[in-house]
């Protein structure tokens, strides 16, 4: 695929990061959008990535953003006819026993 000309956003690199910023500019309308990626789409770090979608984070905006992703997962076969494959993965107190409930804060 040839060069666009012209784009009212140019974004370098096509891991996860480029790709989701290309996804997230278009749904809001802008479309005017080029993508750049020296080799072929996803082939640095994010194909090696496990594919784990972790819930709890260091902050509460990184946990609310990867809580954002997993929904985002679950919602995008249906939006694009892709399949992600994400499986819900919970685990539940019964399996880890010598967990307890945090105080509540003084
Ligand atoms: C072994 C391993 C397992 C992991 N497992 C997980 C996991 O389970 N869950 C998780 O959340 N994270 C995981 N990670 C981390 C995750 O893979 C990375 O945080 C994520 O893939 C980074 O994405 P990125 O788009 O920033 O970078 P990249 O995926 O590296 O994308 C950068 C892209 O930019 C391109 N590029 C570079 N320079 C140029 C240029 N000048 N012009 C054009 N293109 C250029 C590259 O070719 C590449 O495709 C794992 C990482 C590793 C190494």
């Amino acid at each position: 695929m040839g060069l666009p000309s012209h784009a009212n956003v140019v974004i370098i690199g096509g891991g996860v990061a480029g790709c989701s910023i290309a996804y997230h500019l278009t749904r809001i309308g802008i479309t005017d959008v080029a993508l750049l990626e020296r080799r072929q789409l996803t082939c640095g770090t994010t194909w090696h990535a496990a594919g784990l979608v972790g819930q709890l984070r260091a902050t509460r905006n990184l946990t609310e953003l990867a809580k954002y992703t997993a929904d985002l997962y679950h919602s995008l076969e249906a939006e694009t006819g892709q399949a992600t494959d994400l499986v819900s993965v919970k685990i539940s107190r019964p399996s880890m026993p010598h967990w307890r409930p945090m105080p509540e804060p003084l």
